[in-house]
């Protein structure tokens, strides 16, 4: 790539193993959910150390199913996070639930568990804490209030295959947590998704629920001759990961550490070339996690600059720098806003940041030049239109 190419803002991370893996799958006969599925589950519960897994074609349908399995249904309330994908409030209405949102912690962008205390009713049945950009949300708070409160937590861990919250890893904390494989996530299957609980009740419900419905176990308990009988216990949906996709995962996940590390030490190097650079507040890890740097996430000091956010995006990208913005917030969609009430100004934290935020382009493919000129384009926009 010459330097006048534009970088794009996300390339997946696919090598010669992932190409061949898949390529043994298409010639070994079975291409939907079969062994190699199978084994993805198990691989990926000995990583997380969670006690079961369940291995889906979304994180959408990771936390439908883990919600479902918590019971929420018509005239429920679930808590989450205004600065998020559309995806995570999209399920809590597919349930008949409202979603209730709580604003975010100015810092790490998470969402604050003191705001979800102050919004819960005697209706709020579960909390759906989004790891942004693969930091982990204060863990310690969420977990302590859901159970004195009595409600479920399902983390969103999208972002966050990988991340450590005190030396644990994500996927095993809470009642349930939903992992994205989409093609710009940090493991990626193409289209795919895994649930993980340490709850056999939810993940023998949610097994149910991936597949139609059909109870795998009735032909062996009725032993009605053979494999050919099954049962339709729930109207289930079709959820399930094909092992065309698993085979992507299962090499993607031997290479997990290795591209989070290299994602890490790239964040690293971008920080320390914008270190000095005033009109921009640079994305910061706590202390007590493990950040697996899903996204690098800039903010903009409107008091220092001439320009705003979207401007600021138009010049990076004459630059040569694609760029993303996470989130649009959930109340600012019109679906949200009209049909839920959620006013402007409710929830001020997530809707100043959100006037600031810019996704740099941080993947494991870039180079360290790729991170230079990063970092140089943000430096020069910066320098341009300083006030
Ligand atoms: C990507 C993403 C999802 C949805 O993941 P899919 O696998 O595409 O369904 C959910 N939540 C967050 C925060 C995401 O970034």
């Amino acid at each position: 790539m010459t330097h006048t190419d534009p970088l794009p803002y996300n390339r997946p991370d696919i090598t010669e193993e992932e190409i061949a893996e898949v390529v043994a799958t298409l010639r070994s006969g079975w291409l939907t959910t079969g062994p190699r599925a199978a084994r993805l589950e198990q691989e990926f519960a000995a990583y997380t150390g969670a006690a079961h897994a369940l291995a889906l074609n979304s994180a959408t349908a990771a936390l439908h199913l883990g919600l479902e399995a918590a019971g929420v249904s018509a005239g429920d309330e679930v808590i989450t996070t205004p600065l998020t994908f559309a995806a995570c409030a999209n399920v809590i209405v597919h349930l008949g639930a409202a979603p209730v949102l709580a604003d975010v912690c100015a810092d790490d962008l998470n969402i604050d568990p003191e705001q979800v205390e102050r919004h819960i009713t005697p209706r709020t049945k579960a909390v759906m804490a989004v790891h942004y950009a693969g930091q982990p949300c204060q863990m310690d708070a969420l977990l302590d209030l859901c159970r004195r409160r009595g409600l479920f937590l399902l983390e969103d861990a999208a972002h966050a295959t990988g991340a450590m919250y005190r030396g644990q890893m994500i996927g095993a904390l809470g009642d349930a947590t939903a992992f994205s494989f989409y093609a710009t996530k940090n493991l990626t299957t193409g289209e795919g998704g895994m649930l993980t609980t340490n709850r056999p009740e939810v993940a023998e419900r949610a097994r149910i629920m991936t597949l139609h419905g059909m109870n795998r176990d009735a032909w062996k308990r009725y032993d009605r001759g053979g494999s050919w009988y099954y049962e339709v216990v729930a109207p289930g949906y079709k959820y399930n990961m094909p092992d065309i996709a698993a085979a992507l995962g299962q090499v993607q996940l031997r290479r997990l550490e290795e591209m989070n590390a290299r994602r890490a030490a790239l964040a690293m190097r971008l920080s320390a070339a914008l270190a000095d650079c005033e009109p921009i507040q640079l994305p910061d890890a706590r202390p007590e996690v493990r950040h697996v740097w899903h996204l690098y996430v800039i903010r903009i000091r409107a008091e220092a600059l001439r320009i705003d956010r979207a401007r600021f995006i138009e010049e990076l990208a004459a630059r040569g720098v694609s760029t993303s913005v996470h989130f649009i917030p959930i109340h600012y969609h019109p679906y949200y806003r009209e049909g839920f009430g959620f006013e402007r100004g409710s929830l001020p934290v997530t809707e100043g940041e959100y006037e600031r935020l810019i996704s740099l382009p941080l993947y494991p493919t870039m180079t360290e030049a790729d991170v230079d000129r990063v970092a140089d384009a943000v430096r020069d926009v910066a320098r341009e239109w300083r006030r």
